[in-house]
């Protein structure tokens, strides 16, 4: 009786073993050349943030989604990039993050639109993730169109100096600059990138492709909850910022490619958006002339600035960047 008990258990061990490890073999199979690639791409991410390997949940991926006939944007993987496909080849606005999967995510999800070769690239300002892979586009022999303001940020721009880094690495230098404005011309299509002052940084364009009527903003334009920032160690100005905007509204656009949000947007938005900037930068030189103390003043902007919504001074200018703030909306007239 016993012995007859053992004997079935065991039987049935061996049945659910052998059935568990047919599963196992099956899902190998059947989905391993996937897995092995999304575990890859998830851990080149994680590096590149610093370590979250395995904690957070993997960042979504790098999709592209049409905004026009023959204007793409391609979202995720940092800085929105914007690709402008022609008959003789594609003129692209942002890098993505600094990586090889990232460079890699963006030139495959580009193939998914035209095979078209990248012929021009633009990119909006220092920050790795939008310059972050300069470098592969000036190795294949594109070339890479930045403001000046651009390169003098990757050699000595920073509180110390040194030009900019990140915890990626350092972004390549561009092999094209301009000082006000660049226009090309690829098939039928015009770009003509701006750099209209300070903002987020001091090396900052925007791309204005006029026969299609969009315009990229790079992060001088952000639909992100807390608003965007000033990174005044690299030219950056809150008080100017909002003149640059009101500058890129006097185009003839009527669609807005942001730095970060998943969606275009249309001029209207971007109308709205510099009247927070610019309601901003009035309370700052307002509180400044009333002598109200710098460890006080972006809490004071914050609570007298309704227009501000959902947007955090402490997210446009942060603690690092506070000293140079205040200095900038005291001494202004
Ligand atoms: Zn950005």
């Amino acid at each position: 009786m016993q012995k007859k008990l053992v004997m079935i258990l065991l039987a049935a061990a061996v049945a659910m073993s052998t059935t568990f490890s047919l599963y196992a073999q099956g899902q190998r199979e059947g989905r391993g050349g996937d897995d092995k690639k999304g575990a890859q791409r998830g851990e080149g991410k994680g590096d590149a943030r610093g370590g979250q390997r395995g904690a957070a949940p993997p960042p979504p991926p790098i999709t592209i989604k049409m905004v026009k006939p023959g204007v793409y944007m391609v979202v995720n993987g940092g800085g929105n990039s914007t690709v402008r496909v022609t008959d003789q080849g594609i003129i692209l606005v942002d890098t993505k993050n600094l990586g090889n999967q990232f460079y890699n995510d963006l030139m495959a999800q580009i193939k998914t639109v035209s095979s078209q070769p990248v012929k021009y690239v633009f990119v909006t300002h220092v920050h790795q993730d939008h310059a972050g892979n300069i470098g592969k586009f000036v190795e294949s022999g594109v070339q890479v169109i930045t403001n000046e303001g651009l390169k003098k940020n990757l050699q000595t721009g920073g509180a110390d100096g040194k030009g900019y880094t990140s915890n990626a690495g350092k972004p390549a230098e561009p092999n094209v600059t301009y000082t006000k404005s660049k226009k090309i011309k690829l098939d039928s299509a015009t770009a003509v990138a701006y750099h209209f002052g300070r903002a987020p940084t001091g090396g900052d364009t925007v791309v204005y492709f006029p026969d299609v009527k969009v315009v990229c903003m790079g992060d001088e334009f952000v639909t992100l909850p807390n608003g965007p920032n000033a990174d005044y160690p690299f030219g950056g100005s809150v008080l100017e910022f909002p003149k640059v905007i009101a500058q890129v509204l006097k185009l003839d656009f009527d669609t807005v490619i942001p730095g970060h949000g998943n969606d275009p947007m249309t001029k209207a938005d971007l109308v709205a958006y510099q009247k927070k900037l610019d309601a901003i930068a009035k309370k700052a030189v307002e509180l400044a002339k009333k002598g109200t103390p710098k460890e006080q003043i972006r809490q004071q902007i914050q609570s007298q600035t309704p227009e501000m919504g959902t947007w955090q001074m402490t997210g446009l200018v942060n603690d690092a960047r506070l000293d140079m703030f205040y200095n900038e909306v005291k001494s202004a007239k």
